[in-house]
Order: C-alpha cells, then sequence, then structure tokens
C-alpha cells in the first residue's frame, strides 16, 4: 500500500501505531491532509521518511508525582513530557494541569507546537506535558507540594538549551513560580528553564498577555486583507481564563464589542458589552479566586447561561479560548448562520473537524490555532532570547515585536494557503509550518 496516495491511507498507518488516541490522530489528519500533495511531490522527503518521522515524537517521559495533602494524606498523579521534536531549537510548549491529561492529548498538543513554532519564525522545538492533577479547589500550599514533586522528576529532562516548560491550562504565574523555585534549587543554576516567569526574576512583559492578544491581532490581520477592521464588530469569545480574558482587553482596545465569555459550567452574554471595569473583575474571579463565571453574572446583573456554550449567540467574529473540541458542527451551523464570518482559535484544536467543513461551506476566514495562538510561545522565544542576553526590553518594545511576529505567521499562511476559493489558512499555516522542519530534518540525515 502506498503509504502517500491519499489521506486515509496514511492515517490508517497512523491509527494503527497509535491505538486509542483519537486526539493525536485528529491532529494529525487535519496536518497530513495539507501535506500530503507536498510530500507525493518530493522523493527527498519522501526517501527520508520525512512524514512517518514528523509524527513520531522523540521521546515521552511518564512518571510518578507523590504529595501530601492538606489532611496529610499522601496522592498519586501521573506526569508527562512529550518531547516531540527539536529539528529547529530547544523542545518548547506548555504544562496542562487537568483530571482529563492523557497521552493522546499531550501528544495532539505537542505535534501542534511543531508547526506553531516554526511559524513562529524564532529557534524553537516542539513539546508539551503535564499532569492528569486537578488545582480545582486545591489550597495554595497544595499547589506548591505538587508542583514541587512534580518538578523534583521533570527537572532531570529540561533545561534552557534542552527543553523549555510555559503553562497552559491550569498552569499560570503561580504555578511557573513554584515549579521555577524547585527547579533552581535542584539545579543550583537560575537559567531561562522555563517560560511565563515573574518580570522580577526573568519574566517577559507582555507574555500573560501575549497569547490573547495574538489571536486578535491574527484577526486583525485576516480583517484588513479583506478590508475590514475590528472596530464596532461585535465578538463571541469562550473560556475566561488567560487567553480568553486578553483576548476581551485587546478586542476592547481595539474598539471592537465583546459579548460572551464562557467556562465549564456555562456562558454570560453582556449586550452592553465587558468594559474595563468589568474585565479587572473578571481577571480576580477566574485567575485569582478561580471561581465559578456565574458569579460576575449576579454582581452585573448580565444573562448566564448553565450548561451552555456561547456559538448561538449573534455576532461577527469568534474568538474559541477554552479548550480542544469546544466548537462542534452544530455549533458553527449556529454561529455561521447567525452571521459570524471570522475566527480565530485562541485555544488549541477547539473546532471540531465537522466545524471546519462548516466554515469552509460558508466561506468563513478562519484562523487555525497553530497560526493565531502563537503569539503566546512567540513572547516564550522572546523571553528566552531575553534571558541568553540577560537583558529585558520594555512592553512596547515586546508588543511590537509580538504584533510583528503575528503579521509574519499571516504572510506565511497567504504564501502557501492560496486557493481557487480565497486563502486557506489552514493549509497555508500546515504548509509554511512543515517545509523549515522538515529541511532541517533532511540536513541532519536520517537518525
Ligand atoms: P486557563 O486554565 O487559564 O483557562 C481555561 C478556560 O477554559 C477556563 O475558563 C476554563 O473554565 C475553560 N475550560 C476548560 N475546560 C473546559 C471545558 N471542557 N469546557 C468549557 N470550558 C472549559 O487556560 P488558558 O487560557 O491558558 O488556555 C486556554 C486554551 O488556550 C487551551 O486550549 C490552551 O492549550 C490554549 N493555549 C494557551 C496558551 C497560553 O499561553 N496560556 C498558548 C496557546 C494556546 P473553568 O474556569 O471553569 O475551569
Amino acid at each position: 500500500m502506498n503509504r502517500y496516495a491519499s489521506t486515509q491511507n496514511f492515517m490508517e498507518y497512523v491509527q494503527s501505531r497509535n491505538v486509542g488516541q483519537p486526539e493525536f490522530h485528529q491532529a494529525v489528519e487535519e496536518v497530513i491532509d495539507s501535506l500530503l500533495p507536498v510530500v507525493q511531490e518530493n522523493k527527498e522527503f519522501q526517501e527520508a521518511k520525512i512524514l512517518e518521522r514528523v509524527v513520531e515524537p522523540d521521546r515521552i517521559v511518564s512518571f510518578r508525582v507523590v504529595w501530601y495533602d492538606d489532611k496529610g494524606e499522601a496522592q498519586v498523579n501521573r506526569g508527562y513530557r512529550v518531547q516531540f521534536n527539536n529539528a529547529i531549537g530547544p523542545y518548547k510548549g506548555g504544562l496542562r494541569f487537568d483530571p482529563s491529561v492523557n497521552v493522546s492529548i499531550l501528544k495532539f498538543l505537542a505535534f501542534e507546537q511543531i508547526f506553531k513554532n516554526s511559524l513562529t519564525t524564532l529557534p524553537l522545538g516542539a513539546g508539551k506535558g503535564g499532569a492528569d492533577f486537578d488545582p480545582k479547589g486545591k489550597s495554595n500550599l497544595e499547589i506548591m507540594r505538587f508542583c514541587q514533586s512534580f518538578m523534583n522528576e521533570l527537572a532531570k529532562y529540561i533545561g534552557p538549551d534542552i527543553d523549555v516548560p510555559a503553562g497552559d491550562i491550569g498552569v499560570g504565574g503561580r504555578e511557573i513560580g513554584y515549579l521555577f523555585g524547585q527547579y533552581k534549587k535542584i539545579r543550583q543554576e537560575f537559567t531561562g528553564a522555563l517560560t511565563g516567569k515573574g518580570p522580577t526574576w526573568g519574566g517577559s512583559l507582555i507574555r500573560p498577555e501575549a497569547t490573547g492578544y495574538g489571536a486578535v491581532y491574527f484577526a486583525r490581520n485576516m480583517l484588513k486583507f479583506n478590508k475590514k477592521d475590528i472596530a464596532g464588530m461585535e465578538c463571541a469569545i469562550s473560556g475566561s481564563g488567560n487567553v480568553a480574558l486578553y483576548a476581551a482587553e485587546k478586542i476592547i482596545q481595539l474598539g471592537g464589542k465583546v459579548l460572551t465569555l464562557s467556562d465549564s459550567k456555562g456562558f454570560i452574554f453582556d449586550k452592553d458589552g465587558i468594559n474595563a471595569e468589568k474585565l479587572n473583575y473578571l481577571h480576580d474571579l477566574k485567575t485569582v479566586r478561580r471561581g465559578p463565571l456565574k458569579e460576575f453574572a449576579e454582581k452585573f446583573n448580565v444573562e448566564y447561561h448553565e450548561g451552555k456554550k456561547p456559538w448561538g449567540v449573534k455576532c461577527d467574529l469568534a474568538f474559541p479560548c477554552a479548550t480542544q473540541n469546544e466548537l462542534n458542527g452544530e455549533d458553527a451551523k449556529l454561529l455561521t448562520g447567525n452571521g459570524c464570518f471570522l475566527v480565530s482559535e485562541g485555544a488549541n484544536m477547539p473546532s471540531t473537524p465537522e466545524a471546519i467543513e462548516v466554515y469552509k461551506e460558508m466561506k468563513v476566514l478562519y484562523g487555525p490555532g497553530k497560526a493565531a495562538n502563537a503569539g503566546g510561545v512567540a513572547v516564550s522565544g522572546l523571553e528566552m532570547a531575553q534571558n541568553s542576553m540577560r537583558h529585558s526590553w520594555s512592553r512596547e518594545e515586546v508588543e511590537d515585536k509580538l504584533a510583528c511576529i503575528m503579521s509574519s505567521i499571516h504572510d506565511s499562511c497567504i504564501a502557501y494557503g492560496q486557493t481557487q476559493n480565497g486563502v486557506d489558512y489552514l493549509k497555508g499555516a500546515n504548509i509554511a509550518g512543515f517545509m523549515k522542519v522538515a529541511k532541517n530534518m533532511v540536513s541532519f540525515g536520517v537518525m
């Protein structure tokens, strides 16, 4: 069987080698669809088995994490680090602490990271990690003990030139602080082995904001390319964590109107638009106190829809910023039926394959996560550069660089994604991200 003859053939190969990993299959299929024509035309890539190698992680580390809860009872979790590909730089990608964490989810995230990191133009390889630990309802001391125990093992595998983790769902500035403190103690070194650090201990300004801001910059680039502007646009956002709240902040700064935010329990609809005062409250509620959005709805007297997603609301632009597969085919039909014409993904793989089909049919401007949310890892790359120089750039300098990187990602998508029906950003992002990695892998020989 010729593996390169069709997506289905190649996927049979991937599925047989990665049984029971549906999220990983989904992420690979989305990419292979775009890459097969490139590989079919390139003998060098075929001979070096680049496609087979690019879907195989360099290594996966899995380890036990034991810690004491506040009652003095020992708890056992499982930690992971997936080091997927370092063809263009040290492994780079976040850590996720969530009960849903498993090998399939981390492999999908690390795989996406290959293309995303390549698109940033920075020298960043791809990895992802985390644990099936649930930070919800844990005390500060429990979080600290968990992070220290997690780092006792992870420290063996990371370093500023080897693998540089950052945050993701459930891992924000506080957790990075505990992880960095423990790394520093074990290794006796103060280096940039993690990003998302505090600004007084090696962190970059704008890193917390970067993913959300970047997703809005990417939307602005798509709009500009179509002679439109974000000012006056009505926006639906999902999520209310780090990515969602900074996406909201940037939309408001650029004159757009934020109608919705959501969490794992439901969504809020604010017909007047969320303003800076409400956003301040939300930062405290969701990222410091980690309370439910319902509390916000009661305080500001806005609509709250328990157990629902925000995709039925009439809007112009949508920013899915919560989690994977949060927007399915039915949601996409509702969204586009109500006039939404642009989707910029702050989250990783939030749209299901069926939703992406609807975007295609409805000619929606669709910015896939690996392009639209690359701002976070891009500023992590800038944090690594500042750490190497032992120097810090100002907010303005970092934000300018972020805006330039997002424009350059948009340009790359256009360069590789032109079709008869306009720009296919998914195809453009996949091919542009792949080419650099594949060429480097060929240069290094078969190994
Ligand atoms: P946070 O933990 O800060 O926030 C996650 C948000 O999503 C919370 O509002 C949470 O609700 C909600 N959520 C989580 N799971 C679900 C679910 N199953 N259904 C509905 N809502 C859910 O994470 P981030 O903001 O950092 O990350 C959000 C997304 O962005 C993820 O896909 C992540 O991989 C991606 N991303 C993050 C980057 C970063 O720099 N942080 C970089 C690039 C991508 P609740 O409060 O109820 O838990």
